[in-house]
């Protein structure tokens, strides 16, 4: 049997993955499950998978946990510490699908046990890539991309030589906002973001698609997963989302990875990799697609692209301070406080900042940094924001 925790477990990607473990019980002993707010969910999961211990990230709610887990045999714990606690017990496969820099913690205790770490949680790289390999190499833990892009990728590279790599094309749907005329993505809500055109997915990474800042991060996840230069990395616009990424070789191969655009196909290879088995996605019928279409991204519409690449040329702590500040304009948004394009905006200002300030940027990538990093980030978006106002 094989060990597996689930860091997010009632969010979207955990929802999927337990719907994948749940499909062959005998196979997997759930050591932890995680999740948030959602108290019944969480409690449900772990009894229906015998999980060892639920934890939710919230410590007010413990009570709660305790009394939905009373009689099961289920341990009940709550916060940022229980949480890292539960990654540091033994387990084979961990699934990193919190959203956020939450995601972090969690994520390297995991690997500090030699785990495999599945990462849905692009924040883990984006905040902090080079610490994250360096501590999986340092115990011999093994990192499996489940984000789809990187998941194409990995798939289409399995036997290549990555010396004869050229570049890598990833694919963004372009979001919810793609066919707007641009002067009313001014006006436009948090509501009519989280509508995408193909994916269902959480609703925070539903915004990121429409101003493309998931893609930003996605390419800065490229960089750090695959050791590529940034240079070599393209973004291409793809309505359809059933080419996921594209591989291309320096004797001018493009090797392309398609599938319908559901989560449990990459899922499900980080699960059972090396092998392939059998998943429960719908297969692609090419005749009945049709066509399939591509357009360059309009850097005007989507100016997160152009932060990534500033982020990814001045490396150090400015990819903890591009996250932890879109994370806040991100909550700002969705409270109805700021514009869609001021996200953008606000994150630019604070990488501005930062950057006057070579001392905070450069200094040591470690958990502590990153962390102290991502709060005073977090606080430097407000107080552009109070500066605005006022
Ligand atoms: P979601 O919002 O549906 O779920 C998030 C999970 O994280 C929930 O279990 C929630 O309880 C938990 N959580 C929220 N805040 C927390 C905190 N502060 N501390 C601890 N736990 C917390 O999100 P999702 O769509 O499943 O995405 C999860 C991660 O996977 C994100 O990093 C996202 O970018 C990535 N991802 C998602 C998809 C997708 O299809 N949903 C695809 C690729 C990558
Ligand atoms: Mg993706």
């Amino acid at each position: 049997m094989r060990r597996v925790s689930i860091f997010g477990a009632t969010g979207s990607i955990g929802q999927n993955t337990i719907d994948l473990i749940a499909r062959d019980p005998d196979a997997y002993d759930v050591v932890a499950l995680s999740g948030g707010a959602n108290i019944a969910q969480l409690a449900q999961d772990a009894r229906r998978l015998g999980a060892d211990v639920a934890v939710t990230a919230f410590p007010e709610k413990l009570y709660d946990l305790r009394a939905a887990l009373a009689g099961s045999g289920v341990e009940a714990a709550a916060g940022p510490v229980a949480l890292v606690e539960a990654a540091a017990r033994p387990a084979d496969w961990v699934m990193s699908s919190i959203v956020g820099a939450a995601g972090l913690a969690p994520g390297l205790e995991a690997l500090k046990q030699g785990a495999t770490l599945a990462l849905a949680n692009k924040e883990t790289l984006v905040c902090a890539g080079p610490l994250v390999l360096e501590t999986a190499q340092a115990h011999g833990a093994r990192l499996l991309p489940v984000d789809s892009e990187h998941s194409a990728v990995f798939q289409a590279l399995v036997g290549e030589d990555m010396a004869a790599l050229e570049r890598i094309v990833i694919t963004a749907s372009g979001g919810a906002f793609r066919d707007w005329p641009l002067e009313d993505l001014e006006t436009a809500t948090a509501e009519q973001a989280a509508r995408h055109p193909n994916w269902t997915m959480g609703q925070r990474i539903t915004i990121d698609s429409a101003s493309m800042f998931n893609k930003a991060m996605e390419v800065i996840e490229t960089k750090e997963f695959f050791g590529i230069e940034p240079d070599r990395i393209e973004v291409i616009v793809h309505p359809e989302s059933m080419v996921h990424a594209l591989v291309g070789f320096r004797d001018g191969a493009l090797m392309a990875h398609l599938g319908a655009p559901d989560m449990r196909h990459a899922i499900g290879y980080a699960l059972h990799w090396p092998e392939r088995r059998e998943l429960p996605v719908a297969r692609l019928d090419l005749a009945v697609l049709g066509q399939l279409n591509f357009r360059a991204p309009d850097e005007a519409r989507y100016p997160a692209l152009r932060l990534a690449r500033h982020v990814m040329a001045r490396g150090g702590l400015s990819g903890a301070v591009f996250n932890a500040a879109k994370e806040r304009a991100l909550d700002h948004f969705i409270a109805g406080r700021i514009g869609f394009l001021d996200m953008a905006r606000l994150v630019e200002a604070v990488l501005d900042r930062f950057e006057s300030d070579p001392g905070l940027i450069d200094a040591r990538l470690t958990l502590d940094t990153v962390t102290q990093t991502d709060h005073l980030a977090r606080q430097r978006v407000d107080e552009a924001m109070a500066k605005r106002a006022g």
